[in-house]
């Protein structure tokens, strides 16, 4: 008799952003002509610039051409692409070597999937409030107990609070009442949904904190072109011993407009070990679970993120950026005008900011949409 992964049904219907589509359908349906402007997921809504796109248009033209026609790929992802992505962290004073770059299909798979090279047992931390991937991911594979109602927490999972008290940046988890210190550290800085970019010094004590456990950070930097002050960390990576006890994750989605392209990577050094495993090990076994569970990412998508890194396309996308950087602006700057309290949208493109008059989230949500 076969039965399903009970561990699905704790998830129940935390997922926040099928709980926006819901609300917004339902009032769509109830308001056919109503133009709704979505503030509620991170999305890119501008056109693939012309370069990048020329990329891509090559990727396609190389596939119907039997002289340059490509089929499966290096599961690891095209070496040039690869050796692009090294580069790109040379700027920021990391170096790299291209096996220790994992191209995918986008950073959300990898930070679903990266849980699986872990021990069942593992204690995680994740950042509160957080995307909702981390959570879930291990939701799923049965590391979080039971879903908490009341506090709405998972039972077994550690919380680093981020609110206005810690201008939302996370602290090393220390109240942990009887619990070890967690193994798997999630950070996402620049941070979605908050909006708060950590700083060079609390980077450092996590990653003195992580090397002590011999825990290991997974640091999600999707947003870190969106990084103005050149004194912020970009990679995690740039903290000196991050290579011991760091994977970082990272998108061409919100780089170059590929959320719906997919192209993404993470970063495995060979240098990172955990209790049980040697230098190596970490990034042999996520090879193992890519070149077993995926057959790589699409060769039109990595022909385009090949041209997002030239000097021209990095110009171009650095365009994109600013005009999502200027969004995130004007809708700052007219939240202040209304003396409503607000946080980031200078180092990322997320506003994180205070309800007035004390109204829940939801609340506020619904009355927004109305
Ligand atoms: C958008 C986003 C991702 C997902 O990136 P994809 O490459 O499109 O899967 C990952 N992490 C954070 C924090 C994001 O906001």
């Amino acid at each position: 008799m076969a039965k399903v992964n009970s561990n699905y049904g704790k998830l129940a219907d935390s997922y926040l952003f099928a709980e926006i589509a819901k609300r917004a359908a339902t009032f769509t349906r109830d308001n056919p002509n109503a133009t709704i402007y979505k503030l509620g997921i991170g999305d890119t809504t501008e056109a693939i610039t012309p370069h990048v796109l020329e990329g891509l248009r090559r990727g396609v033209e190389k596939l119907g051409d039997v002289r340059t026609y490509s089929g499966y790929g290096n599961e690891q992802g095209n070496k040039a692409l690869r050796e692009a992505i090294a580069v790109f962290y040379t700027q920021r004073g990391v170096c790299l070597d291209s096996s220790e770059i994992f191209v995918s299909d986008g950073a959300k798979t990898d930070s679903a999937n990266i849980q699986s090279i872990f021990s069942q047992d593992s204690v995680v931390a994740v950042q509160d409030p957080a995307y909702p991937v981390y959570v879930d991911s291990n939701v799923a594979s049965g590391r979080t107990g039971e879903f908490n109602k009341e506090r709405g927490q998972y039972d077994d999972l550690v919380y680093m609070p981020c609110n206005s008290e810690n201008d939302f940046v996370p602290q090393i988890p220390s109240n942990l009442s009887g619990r070890k210190f967690p193994d798997l550290i999630y950070l996402c800085s620049p941070n979605n949904p908050t909006g708060a970019v950590m700083s060079r010094k609390s980077l450092e004590e996590f990653v003195g904190a992580a090397r002590e456990n011999k825990s290991i950070i997974i640091f999600d930097a999707a947003y870190s072109w969106y990084i103005n002050d050149q004194n912020l960390p970009q990679s995690i990576y740039e903290i000196a011993g991050a290579k011991e006890c760091a994977i970082e994750i990272n998108s061409f989605s919100k780089i170059a407009g590929f959320t719906g392209v997919r192209l993404g990577w993470a970063v495995v050094p060979k240098q990172a070990v955990t209790e049980d495993s040697e230098a190596g090990t970490l990034n042999r076994m996520w090879n193992r679970r890519q070149t077993t569970f995926f057959n790589g990412a699409s060769n039109i998508a990595q022909d385009g993120g090949l041209e997002a890194f030239s000097p021209k396309g990095k110009e171009e996308c650095s365009g994109l950026v600013n005009y999502y950087m200027n969004n995130a602006k004007m809708i700052r700057q007219g939240l202040e005008l209304l003396n409503i309290k607000v946080f980031g949208g200078d180092n990322a493109p997320y506003l994180w900011m205070q309800n007035p008059n004390g109204i829940g989230s939801w609340e506020f949500f619904d009355k927004m949409l109305r």
